[in-house]
């Protein structure tokens, strides 16, 4: 007997380009079913074409749209700097909290005062909390170590987190450059970075991208080029924080490295967006930050125009995005980036996972990660509209029900089905089998 379990919906929303066209911008099947083998999608479509499977899950008048996967987090920090957001909102300027020791300062004490083993429980507690939310891959940067022994404890703890059950698929990325470590050098301070902070992250394996912040109250371009030169020397991807308060030439660095992404561009300008198209570079958007921050939109217009493609995060940190919600970012990209509701959600599935170099999931398919999300609304736009507050119902991390929000299945039955789907032979039984079976542990 097969051990496929299947789930139906309503709209299954696949975002496969394959099946998308222009009146279906995000690959939609009607009345479609999901079939799982473990950890991995077996087939999408119509449930006549499906084949046969042990266990339905009938989601009834719902949406069941891929993971969700947030491209850009700084989800592994300890301490809290609600004074400084109290401050902020008094009118406080980001660059003299910066300068009086807030800000990316204030984090780094948090984290150079936190055990490895704090780290862990605080980054947990927040990628469980991001999981119910819908997320099932996040990218997580370190960057408020900043000396060596700091940033390998925060990517240690990262290591750790990504191999514990239930919780998202995590993507590390070490954030060379975020920010100059109190007495030190700044010119110095890269060259360490360079030669050694760097070489040990990637002896370690402990990152798959590296980062910097390249802005006017940050590091230089050439700074950055110093270090993205190091990560390609080393085989490691490149995404940078780019034009968050001036457009200093961080998108054609990106475009030189043929950068994986370049993040914010609140500020860029027109060679910038040509050239980020040209080198097939996404764009991380990251409304939360610029709605804290009181700040204007990215040039979207021009970027859609260009044809580079637009991702959605929610940029998690302690300080300028103070949300673990990346439904709240794309609820913010929709309000007030002008995104339109199928792009915001290619920017958090899809296109996030071409921003992340990941091939097999973002996208509802054959062969993919299991990894879906079944949405307590009728459509899948309504993910859009309800602010700061959490609408899955169900969440399927490589196979696995995210238990604490998986409700019976005899409710489901009873409250969400339509008549015609409640007249199909219903197995709609608990998924049997699995409450034996171990968690697995997080594939990455
Ligand atoms: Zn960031």
């Amino acid at each position: 007997m097969t051990n496929l379990r299947g789930y139906r919906a309503s709209r299954v929303v696949t975002c496969d380009p394959k099946i998308a066209n222009g009146s279906n911008e995000l690959g939609v099947i009607e009345n479609g079913v999901v079939v799982i083998d473990d950890a991995r999608v077996a087939f999408v479509g119509r449930e006549s074409d499906a084949p046969p499977v042990r266990n339905w899950t009938d989601c009834g008048e719902r949406v069941i749209t891929p993971g969700l996967i947030d491209a850009h987090t700084h989800a592994c920090w300890a301490g809290s700097r609600h004074d400084e957001y109290v401050a902020r909102m008094a009118g406080g300027d980001y660059r003299a909290i910066a300068a009086a020791g807030g800000g990316i300062l204030s984090t780094h004490r948090a984290v150079m005062a936190a055990s490895e083993d704090e780290l862990v429980h605080q980054l947990t507690g927040r990628l469980s909390r991001m999981l119910r939310l819908g997320v099932t891959t996040c990218e997580v940067k370190s960057g408020y170590g900043l000396v060596a022994d700091a940033e390998l404890k925060q990517l240690r703890a990262i290591a750790r987190a990504s191999k514990m059950p239930n919780l998202p698929h995590i993507v590390p990325t070490f954030l060379a450059l975020h920010a100059v470590p109190p007495g030190v050098d700044r010119d110095q301070y890269v060259a360490s970075v360079v030669n050694e902070t760097l070489p040990a992250v990637a002896r370690e394996q402990l990152a798959q991208f590296v980062d910097a912040y390249i802005d006017a109250n940050a590091f230089t371009a050439e700074q950055g080029r110093a270090i993205a030169t190091a990560a390609r020397a080393h085989g490691l991807g490149i995404r940078m924080h780019v034009g968050q308060f001036a457009d200093i030439g961080g998108a054609e660095l990106c475009a030189d490295f043929s950068a994986a992404s370049a993040d914010h561009l609140e500020h860029i300008g027109d060679a910038g967006i040509e050239r980020l198209a040209a080198a097939k570079t996404h764009a991380v958007l990251l409304p939360t930050a610029s709605f804290l921050l009181r700040q204007a939109p990215p040039p979207i217009d021009k970027l859609r125009a260009a044809g580079i493609a637009l991702v959605v995060a929610s940029d998690a940190n302690p300080g300028t995005a103070p949300t673990e919600s990346l439904p709240l970012a794309m609820a913010l990209a929709v309000r007030l980036y002008g995104l339109t509701p199928a792009e915001a959600i290619l920017g958090a599935t899809r296109n996030a996972a071409n921003a992340l170099r990941l091939g097999d999931r973002g996208v509802l398919a054959s062969g993919n990660w299991a990894d879906l999300c079944v949405w307590e609304l009728p459509h899948e736009f309504a993910i859009l509209q309800p602010w700061g507050v959490s609408r899955t119902e169900r969440v399927v991390c490589s196979g696995i029900e995210d238990r604490a929000r998986s409700r019976p299945s005899a409710d489901m039955t009873t409250k969400a089905s339509s008549p015609a789907s409640r007249e199909r032979e219903s197995v709609t039984k608990s998924r049997e089998g699995e409450g034996s079976r171990p968690p697995r542990k997080n594939p990455r």
